[in-house]
């Protein structure tokens, strides 16, 4: 289904994970308490805030599928059986199919942002992703690809999005109001753009007393002059930060290593190993427990 931005999500919804290695006993609920664009008359929800730039449901969460989809890009899935030693042909093929496609439907330029990508790893073959910009996506999610006789099937589609959106994944705050959100879109905006953020509720089925929360943020990293993702911009989110008292991790795709010891007192990136403020005793317990 392609996401459609206009659409609306209310306060709280309760929502079907689908994450791979979600746990399947849990019921998890969200709810959107921090936007950075301030609400018009037609745009305010029940919970005051604007709606958010894309509904929860459609966030690429960290161990969701697609988290490993960048935005602007569909993936199709092979249902005829498909060798590796096809992929240049493939490749070749498809991106002729879809140039014709979008020129078909009006589009002037179809060949800009247009890649064509095998994600998985040789022997796995299953997949290939398309790269379109933006405002491609719709046209592209019709286009009836062919290879070698059998149709592809559409499997994932991304974010119509700019390619540098990204969620920041926060846990250990124990709490999560709109004060500590408004913490959160403090210490993330030196790096990022913050759009929106949510908190996310876990119980365990058996047992409601049993809740784990997180926040989720929506956030836009700056792009290269190119206009590709700049991993610099993103590997500089801290790994950790304090919020509401407590240190917090920040789990987002591409997130170093960072200083377990040191945590958001890190003045910049450096792993525990190479850490100069772990005491002796410490790192080598650190070590023997990674041998
Ligand atoms: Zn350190």
């Amino acid at each position: 289904m392609l996401p459609i931005r206009t659409s609306t999500m209310s306060g709280l919804s309760s929502r079907n994970t689908g994450r791979v290695g979600a746990e399947q006993h849990a019921t998890a609920s969200a709810k959107h308490v921090w936007a950075a664009s301030r609400p018009t008359a037609s745009d305010m929800l029940a919970d005051g805030l604007s709606a958010p730039l894309i509904p929860f449901e459609e966030l690429p969460l960290i161990k969701s599928e697609r988290s490993t989809l960048s935005s602007c890009c569909i993936r199709w899935r092979f249902t005829a059986t498909f060798f590796n030693r096809d992929q240049n042909l493939a490749r070749g093929s498809l991106a002729i199919q879809v140039k014709r496609w979008l020129e078909h439907h009006g589009i002037s330029d179809p060949c800009i942002g247009l890649s064509v990508n095998f994600p998985i790893l040789r022997g796995r073959g299953r997949f290939v992703d398309v790269h379109v910009a933006a405002s491609s996506m719709e046209v592209l999610a019709q286009a009836p690809l062919v290879f070698r006789g059998a149709r592809l099937e559409r499997h994932l589609v991304g974010l119509a999005l700019s390619p540098s959106i990204m969620v920041v994944e926060v846990t250990g705050s124990n709490i999560a109001d709109t004060g500590v959100a408004q913490q959160l879109a403090d210490v993330l905006a030196p790096f990022a753009q913050v759009h929106n953020i949510w908190l996310e509720t876990r119980s365990h089925s058996q047992d409601t007393s049993i809740r784990q929360s997180k926040m989720i943020a929506l956030v836009e990293t700056a792009l290269s002059e190119r206009g590709y993702c700049d991993w610099d911009n993103i590997t500089a989110i801290p790994g950790y930060a304090v919020l509401n008292g407590r240190e917090c991790r920040l789990d987002y795709v591409g997130r170093l290593d960072w200083c377990t010891f040191c945590r958001s007192q890190a003045s910049s990136f450096h792993t525990s190993e190479t850490c100069l403020k772990v005491p002796d005793k410490m790192w080598q317990t650190l070590h023997r427990g990674r041998e």
